[in-house]
């Protein structure tokens, strides 16, 4: 197979970014990758783990000669991680990012790298967990990536981003940066400020011990636990980024919080058990869309 790019530069080696760099490897073991991480620790595991043929002491260094450059850094920091390679770049060399937000993210790289061709990118992959380490090569197999080329982008530059993608085993779905953000909104970043909230009531409680809490977290709790333990520096930057989407979907909650509250005061039986059929017909599709584990308790070994 011909590989859309010759020489990928990764700029950030956690968890996304070594994925992408392991997939590389895996799936176009032709192409050339490059990486570089701001954090010292990270850059010396990379080496060891050994992802990358070469990750650089600068971002400058990394992606000299790089037909393409893949920022997988946190939302907030990548204006700082495009301006730190904007002298070194090639001619022509495209750009593209895998953050969680997108119309935030697509203004602050055409901002730094003005000319460039820029495809943002969302892989909608990923784990609890952070760092190299974290990482594995079938990340993206079998799951969305969302490209949200901008007006100006080139279609040929859009199309090869796309191949790269559809080489690691993801299916694409293009769409313009906003709608994406709403989307997201919904299906990861609200999901995800529910979990942190109600994690962090529970363990804030006066009338609950926190052991009472651990020992009998099977009863739902754990599940919100783990989506509570992502990243705290990269979800914050999400909240951030993606306000105004976030906002708009956190208003259409609370509304429908405050119905089932309502419906629970008035002893209202047969909304509350309509409104769990239908999102049981919900974690149905999900399952039927091969995106997650038809097993009972989430296959968890008993
Ligand atoms: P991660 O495991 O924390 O890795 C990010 C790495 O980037 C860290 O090692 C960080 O170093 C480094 N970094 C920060 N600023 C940098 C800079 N200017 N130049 C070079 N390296 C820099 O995070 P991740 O989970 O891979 O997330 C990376 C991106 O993927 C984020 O934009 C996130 O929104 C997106 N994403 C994440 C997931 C997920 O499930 N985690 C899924 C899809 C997309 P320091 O620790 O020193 O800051």
């Amino acid at each position: 197979m011909t590989a859309p790019f010759q020489h990928v530069a990764i700029i950030g080696l956690g968890l996304i970014g070594s994925s992408v760099a392991r997939a590389l490897r895996a799936c176009l073991p032709q192409v050339r990758v490059t990486g570089y991480d701001t954090d010292t620790d990270s850059r010396t595991a990379a080496r060891a783990l050994g992802f990358c043929h070469d990750v650089n002491e600068t971002a400058a260094g990394a992606v000299v000669d790089a037909d393409l450059v893949i920022f997988a850094v946190p939302v907030g920091r990548m204006a700082q991680a495009a301006a730190a390679i904007a002298p070194a770049l090639s001619p022509g060399c495209v750009i593209s990012d895998v953050g969680s937000s997108k119309a935030d993210v697509a203004a602050a790289l055409s901002a730094a790298l003005p000319g460039y061709p820029i495809v943002p990118a969302h892989p909608v992959a990923g784990t609890e967990n952070s760092g190299p380490e974290a990482g594995f090569a079938t990340l993206f197999a079998g799951r969305w990536c969302i490209l949200t080329p901008l007006p100006e982008t080139p279609a040929d530059a859009t199309a090869r981003v796309d191949a790269l993608w559809t080489a690691l085993g993801a299916r694409i779905e293009v769409m313009d940066a906003a709608h994406h953000d709403l989307v997201l909104a919904v299906t990861s970043h609200l999901p995800h400020l529910i979990a942190y909230t109600i994690v962090g009531t529970a363990s804030e409680l006066e009338e609950v011990t926190e052991s009472e809490v651990i020992k009998y977290s099977a009863g739902g709790f754990r599940d919100f636990t783990r989506i509570a333990a992502s990243d705290p520096v990269m979800w914050r930057d999400v909240f951030l980024t993606n306000r105004d989407a976030v906002l708009t979907m956190l208003q259409r909650f609370n509304e429908d919080l405050t119905a089932l509250q309502a419906a629970i005061r008035r002893g209202d039986g047969a909304l509350l058990e309509d409104w769990f059929t239908r999102t049981r017909a919900i974690r149905r599709s999900i399952i039927a869309e091969g995106q997650d584990d038809p097993e009972p308790d989430f296959g968890r070994r008993h």
